[in-house]
């Protein structure tokens, strides 16, 4: 079979058996490997979709500029699937981001704004300088210009709603029981619980520290303590992708926790994912030991580990951070005989 373009290569992805946490609790723990995306992460099918709807609406014209404040893999997403299309992409993103994303990004072609990290509430928080941006160039580009905009346009949920979903119910014969992941603009997990919930799937979400949703599901309150490395993930408000999606299940799930879930990942299944893979994976462990034994729990492999060299595969980094450090990832190259 071949694929006429890039976008057809998008989605469809496998679902992989976490043998050592599905032996350790008794459930079948399986991970959708959204890391074998064209660009590497989950994010592709919502830049995917979200560049179709402008399209489909007449806001997205040829040749046109496509403008979006991210962490990096929506922007990877946008920009190879806007290069296949003939769009340009204006990227800014938190200079806190890993430099692996921004070297990406630059590949990819797009144009990079780096920004200081400051609150979703600060008037210079990058989704709100994104917003301005494209309100900038849709007057001087000459085949205009479009935001983005992942966090408030449902197109985002829509991709998952209208793949994810159902690929993880027919790949699963419908004997999935579960299904549970981090937000970032909560596309994935809204969109896939939009999916699942009415086919009696519980849905569950798992906040890292630093996040409001727990406290806003559990208690009513959006409200955060602690931080996170993890990257992609960790909303403090109801994005519209979330709105009108309650989960069934949800937990915390520290750096403590989720990364020596990572890194044994990598050292006994081969799996080399970021950080928010293993959020992911501790809130599918939560989710098993709350439902019992003999349930079948499908997560997000979100994106692939070399794009976290420098920092989550970094022994300095880690140590500098206080977090736990593979002991195989500190040792030094063995001479030669
Ligand atoms: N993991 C990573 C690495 C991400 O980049 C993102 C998206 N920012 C997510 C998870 C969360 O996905 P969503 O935006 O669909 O909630």
């Amino acid at each position: 079979m071949t694929y006429q373009n890039l976008a057809e290569a998008i989605g469809d992805t496998p679902l992989i058996r976490l043998n050592r946490v599905s032996d350790a609790t008794g459930c079948e723990i399986l991970g959708k490997a959204e890391f074998m995306n064209p660009g590497q992460s989950v994010k592709d099918r919502a830049a995917l979709y979200i560049i179709r709807a402008a399209i489909a609406s007449g806001a997205l014209s040829p040749g046109g500029t496509i403008v979006e404040g991210t962490a990096g893999n929506t922007g990877i997403g946008l920009s190879l699937v806007g290069a296949s299309m003939g769009f340009k992409c204006v990227i800014v993103i938190p200079d806190s981001q890993s430099q692996e994303k921004k070297d990406m990004l630059r590949l990819a072609g797009a144009t990079l704004v780096e920004v200081p990290p400051k609150p979703y509430k600060d008037q210079n928080n990058y989704i709100h300088y994104a917003r301005r941006l494209a309100e900038e160039l849709a007057q001087t580009e000459p085949n205009g210009a479009i935001f983005a905009n992942q966090f408030d346009n449902t197109a985002n949920r829509q991709a998952h709603l209208e793949t994810t979903g159902p690929e993880v119910w027919d790949q699963t014969n419908g004997m999935v029981d579960g299904f549970i992941c981090a937000a970032g603009s909560g596309g994935t997990v809204a969109g896939v619980g939009m999916a699942l919930q009415p086919r009696g799937v519980k849905v569950g979400l798992a906040d890292p520290m630093g996040a409001a949703l727990y406290n806003f599901y559990e208690h009513g309150e959006l409200k955060s303590e602690g931080s996170s490395i993890s990257e992609g993930i960790g909303q403090g408000r109801i994005t519209a992708n979330l709105e009108g999606f309650t989960p069934d299940f949800v937990c915390q799930v520290p750096d403590e926790e989720a990364l020596p879930i990572v890194f044994d990942l990598l050292e006994f299944e081969g799996l080399c994912m970021g950080g928010s893979t293993g959020v992911n994976i501790g809130g599918a462990i939560k989710m098993a030991e709350h439902m019992g034994p003999g349930h079948t729990i499908v997560t997000i492999l979100c994106d692939y580990g070399s794009r976290y060299q420098s920092k989550l595969w970094n022994p300095a980094f880690l140590k500098d951070k206080g977090l736990p450090v593979p002991h195989w990832l500190d040792e030094p190259s063995r001479e030669v005989p």
